[in-house]
């Protein structure tokens, strides 16, 4: 789930098998209508999202059909094949991470609270789930209703590239990007692991940040601050 140039084969038919297995989410605000998940590679990825080359960022994830707000587009579905890349990482492992484990990590680690992460370590592993290849944009059309699952917020039109903003699960200091080139009017330019004090985006996103996103901004809070000052932040270029 991040900014990368992959080179990978995109006339591959994998994923194409049709999974008709539906999952029963219980909350009424989520539209199942078109909840069905892909196979292979997809199986975490509803059937309307395939991975296409990206204007900017290599490769991306495009809706191949309408999808309407509320829809889940991406759910953790363990007993497949996208388990055996979601290895849980401590961030302690890090130190002992090869450097081409560690530039896998940096690209497609999904951060679940302050020190654990879930991850694929090999580019095998990371074309195992094209959800890995899921772009930010600072004006996504999908965040997390938790960590497991990720909605559109918007309605999204075929052919549209489907986005998500890292603000809203990452706060690793590796997770920064200097130049943002989402070309969206909201864009920050500038997206650090701090981002989760800036006040507007609390307010537009509201409770779609990860619970430990969204406990780092009570205690933020707590602390009688308003807003993030200056650009403060730890993030750490790797090499
Ligand atoms: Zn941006």
């Amino acid at each position: 789930m991040t900014t990368i140039k992959a080179n990978i084969d995109l006339d591959s038919d994998m994923g194409s098998d049709c999974d008709l297995d539906v999952d029963q989410d219980p909350d009424p605000d989520i539209n199942l209508e078109s909840n069905i998940f892909g196979s292979g590679p997809y199986h975490n990825i509803i059937q309307s999202i395939k991975l296409d080359k990206s204007g900017t960022h290599g490769s991306g994830l495009y809706a191949v059909a309408d999808i309407k707000a509320n829809t889940v587009v991406w759910k953790n579905r363990q007993n497949g094949p996208a388990e055996l890349i979601y290895k849980h990482i401590n961030i302690d492992d890090t130190k002992s991470f090869t450097p081409n484990e560690m530039m896998i990590f940096i690209k497609y680690g999904y951060q679940i609270s302050q020190t654990e992460f879930v991850s694929p370590l090999t580019q095998e592993e990371v074309d195992m789930d094209y959800s890995n290849y899921w772009n930010h944009s600072c004006e996504p059309n999908c965040l997390p209703k938790d960590e497991d699952t990720w909605v559109a917020i918007s309605d999204i039109k075929k052919g549209d590239e489907v986005t998500i903003d890292y603000v809203t699960f990452d706060n690793n200091p590796w997770e920064c990007i200097d130049v943002c080139e989402c070309n969206t009017i909201s864009c920050r330019k500038k997206i650090t692991n701090t981002d989760y004090k800036l006040k507007y985006l609390q307010e537009k996103y509201k409770n779609h940040f990860l619970p430990y996103i969204s406990k780092l901004i009570a205690t933020f809070k707590s602390e009688n601050k308003e807003n993030k000052e200056n650009q403060t932040d730890s993030c750490v270029k790797i090499a």
